[in-house]
């Protein structure tokens, strides 16, 4: 038999990971933080790394390890570390790899938190360049002798940047440095990791996989791209017989062992209960997203719409060549005079609210909430306009939508 499409393999997975006596199509949550060994031998040898098994619920569970066996096939990775959030799967995995005297190329378009993360890794002595990643020009020009890794997001939010992927994967490749891509915005299929030669992909699973705003999760998948044995950084004790198994295994026990932001049983089960749509939402939150984009630019009360659907969009063609799908965040700009916070209360089905990858239609002001810490200077670096909202798309009758934001836009 071929091997069964993404879509079919996420509604599928939990069943074919686990066949219980009783017939649960479900993985068990086990709430059990120890694990009995009827023969000490054998919790030595897991300890030890020379047998498969859990010695405790902080390092690893069974409900954790379904989820991560889910999560790489997703990818056509080799192997996840799930996290209690998305932030923690960032943190930890970057944490456990990088040391003072590294330098990253790192895009200069981040998710807010992810950013201001990275200024704790610089008070720590890793060196940063902070480049636009639509420029494989830029991120060239800024290898220095003590590159490590080069670091984006495949569409940038709020402004819906999209980075070169395919040139910068190719590139890393050449230069044996280790490419790690947040594709948060594109789960798979949407965004094919191997093919852009990424060697790490790091996930909030919050956002689309778990879907509908219940749960956090994080997670980091090696796509066994990636040569190991060139990367300085990994401890002597995590040089495994399988070198592909260098650098997860490092996440693994420097990240989430010592660490510690482990993802718990329940929220593995809810993520892969949301996991079973994950298509399905992203589809129809797309197919939304464009309509609505195209919708908000026929409005003269509308200055600016920024999707990467939209052809006037500067990267239209590079989203349209590397990724499988457009994603479901936008934002605009009002024409002067509209207040941003006037024009969302009169939006009665989109809701007021931070957060991106749910059911519903989320809207919020930019340069006052999430990017706020940020300061105008650095905003505008970023592109962030002051009057910017942004949206992310749910799956809603697209009508009703428009509707909302007809009767809206009709009030001033
Ligand atoms: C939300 C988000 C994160 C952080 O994820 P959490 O699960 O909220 O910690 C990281 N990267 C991107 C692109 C995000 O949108």
């Amino acid at each position: 038999m071929t091997k069964p499409g993404v879509t079919t393999r996420q509604v599928h997975a939990d069943r074919q990971l686990n066949q219980p006596a009783d017939g649960a199509v479900h993985t068990s949550t086990t709430n059990s933080v120890l694990f009995e060994f009827e023969k000490t031998q054998d919790l030595v040898d897991v300890f030890q790394g020379k047998k498969m098994g859990h010695v405790y619920g902080r390092s690893s569970s069974g409900s954790m390890a379904a989820l991560q066996t889910i999560i790489a096939d997703m990818e056509g990775g080799i192997a996840t570390a799930c996290f209690s959030t998305g932030m923690a799967a960032i943190t930890s995995t970057m944490l456990s790899l990088f040391k003072a005297g590294d330098h990253l190329i790192v895009s200069q378009y981040l998710f807010g938190n992810t950013r201001s993360f990275l200024d704790t890794l610089q008070d720590l002595g890793i060196e940063l360049s902070f480049v636009d990643v639509t420029s494989i020009q830029e991120v060239i020009a800024a290898r220095k002798s003590n590159t490590r890794a080069v670091f984006t997001e495949t569409i940038a939010n709020p402004v819906t940047q999209v980075a070169d992927l395919r040139a910068i994967g190719k590139w890393s490749e050449e230069q044996s440095l280790l490419f790690m891509v947040d594709n948060t915005m594109t789960p798979p299929p949407a965004f094919d990791a191997k093919a852009m030669k990424v060697s790490l992909v790091l996930t909030s699973l919050t956002k689309y996989h778990g879907g509908h705003g219940h749960v956090l999760g994080g997670a980091v998948t090696d796509m066994g791209n990636f040569d190991w044995t060139l990367f300085n950084n990994i401890k002597p004790a995590y040089q495994v017989a399988d070198e592909r198994m260098w650098g997860i295994t490092q996440i693994r026990k420097k990240g989430l062992r010592d660490l510690g932001a482990t993802l718990s049983a329940q929220s593995a089960h809810l993520i892969s209960v949301g996991i079973e749509t994950l298509s399905l939402r992203m589809a129809r939150s797309t197919e939304n997203a464009m309509k609505l984009a195209t919708y908000l630019e026929s409005q003269e009360k509308i200055e600016r719409v920024y999707y990467p659907g939209l052809s006037n969009h500067p990267q239209h063609y590079v989203a349209r060549e590397q990724l499988g799908g457009y994603g479901a965040i936008l934002s605009f700009d009002l024409v002067p005079g509209i207040e941003p916070c006037e024009f969302l209360d009169e939006l009665k089905l989109v809701l007021s609210a931070t957060h991106l990858g749910d059911t519903r239609t989320l809207a919020l002001p930019v340069a006052s909430t999430i990017f706020f810490e940020n300061g105008q200077r650095e905003r505008a670096r970023m592109g962030i306009t002051e009057t910017m909202i942004r949206m992310s798309v749910g799956i809603e009758d697209t009508d009703d939508l428009v509707a909302d934001f007809d009767q809206a836009l009709a009030k001033f």
